[in-house]
């Protein structure tokens, strides 16, 4: 199981400063399947709710937290709140964090600053400039970019593999299985960073002799790096036909042939990653090759997410 921290207006929690919430069945009700949340909300906990609306003012390079109406310097409450929340999340193993856009708290890069008479653009909100501070290497998003079916598939593919990189360190007791996760992670690895990749595949090898304990926390810390790397329709071409190219010779003329034209109709555009992996499968499974059945990039998290069957999808 997932654990991650999230707005909890986004969990439905009517937590907002008006007592209403911003519920995200997306987030809920799919995610929700696999996942335990760890709600957070600053705001309420420094002023309840409801609330008067609050905004962050640039003083020379300060950043002031007034209520919009009354005035009020509110900083000091604010900034207790964020710490308090900060902690909490950091006391759970988490694998992931889920912002609320736009909000002066939890926007990622999507907060307004203002100086004491206009606006001065957008940036990360407080609680999210902090998060982003102690978490680093780490799957954080807003919700709001998560509509974007691309961001959304290299999101949920990277909160699989951090949790999956969190129970390989917690559990590993031989280098053999270190050498099996970076095997089933070679393809996705690949789509995310081919430079990074080879460099994993020198740290596995381990031709310095280091324990297994130096070896794993090299290769996890560069691991984490990876996969925060979003994938391109040209990079998970380049993967499909590496995987084609693995059992080939297997492949009558007519299956090559069918491929070929599902990763060229991938590139343009017209059929979905989905319905090119469905045919990878189908055919790994004919012909029992299991290197490839193994792959994390063939099945990176449950199917039932259906996050490949969009043709923006895999972008
Ligand atoms: S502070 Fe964050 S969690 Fe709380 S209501 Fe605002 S956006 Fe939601």
């Amino acid at each position: 199981m997932l654990k991650l921290a999230v707005s909890a207006c986004l969990l439905g929690e009517q937590i907002r400063y008006d007592k209403t919430a911003q519920h995200d069945r997306f987030i809920t009700d799919k995610l929700g399947k696999y996942a335990l949340f760890v709600p957070f909300c600053p705001e309420h906990l420094a002023f309840g709710t409801p609330r008067e609306t609050i905004r962050i003012v640039l003083e020379e390079e300060r950043k002031k937290v007034i209520t919009v109406f009354s005035k009020n310097d509110v900083t000091q409450a604010m900034n207790e709140a964020v710490e308090h929340e900060l902690h909490k999340i950091q006391s759970e193993e988490i694998c992931g964090i889920i912002l609320k856009s736009k909000s002066p708290s939890c926007g990622l890069g999507s907060a307004k600053y203002y100086t004491e008479k206009m606006s001065e653009g957008k940036k990360d909100g407080l609680f999210a400039f902090t998060c982003k501070a102690h978490f680093v290497d780490f799957p954080i998003e807003e919700e709001a970019r998560l509509i974007d079916p691309c961001l959304r598939e290299n999101f949920v593919m990277q909160l699989f593999a951090y949790e999956d990189a969190l129970q390989l360190q917690k559990n590993i007791k031989t280098m053999q299985e270190l050498v099996s996760f970076h095997t089933a992670y070679k393809f996705l690895l690949q789509s995310k960073h081919e430079a990074n990749y080879r460099i994993l595949g020198k740290i596995v090898a381990n031709h310095e002799k280091k324990s297994l304990q130096e070896i794993t926390q090299t290769y996890l810390t560069l691991f984490k790096k990876t996969i925060v790397y979003k994938g391109s329709i040209g990079k998970t071409v380049n993967v499909l036909q590496h995987m084609v190219g693995f059992f080939k010779k297997e492949l009558t003329s007519s299956e090559k042939e069918e491929l070929h034209m599902q990763i060229e109709e991938f590139r343009d555009e017209i059929i979905p990653l989905i319905a090119v992996m469905g045919t990878i499968e189908f055919l790994a499974k004919k012909y029992n090759t299991t290197y490839l059945l193994g792959q994390k990039f063939l099945n990176p998290y449950p199917k039932d997410l259906s996050l490949r069957s969009m043709i923006q999808e895999g972008k």
